[in-house]
């Protein structure tokens, strides 16, 4: 494993599990929330949901999924793979 950005061999790799996140906010903040609450929660959450919705685009029906995460220990440079 090298690093893609500085191609250092000095690389770390941990699992780590993601949750998808548009699916399990949606669920919790409707039921606990109130029609005031859940308003303003759309509105000053509209940009990031936008980003969120479509980055899980396809992923929202699993609940948890586990991924690699690699962590260059040399410039700092993390990315993931399936
Ligand atoms: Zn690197």
């Amino acid at each position: 494993m090298t690093c893609p950005k500085c191609g250092g061999e000095n690389v770390t790799i941990s699992m780590e599990q993601v949750s998808s996140k548009a699916k399990k906010s949606g669920v919790g903040f409707g039921g606990h929330m109130n029609n005031l609450a859940r308003g303003i929660t759309a509105v000053s959450t509209l940009g990031l949901s936008n980003l969120v919705w479509k980055k899980s685009t396809g992923t929202e029906k699993s609940k948890i999924k586990s991924q690699k995460v690699c962590l260059c220990q040399n410039c700092g440079h993390s990315w993931t793979i399936e």
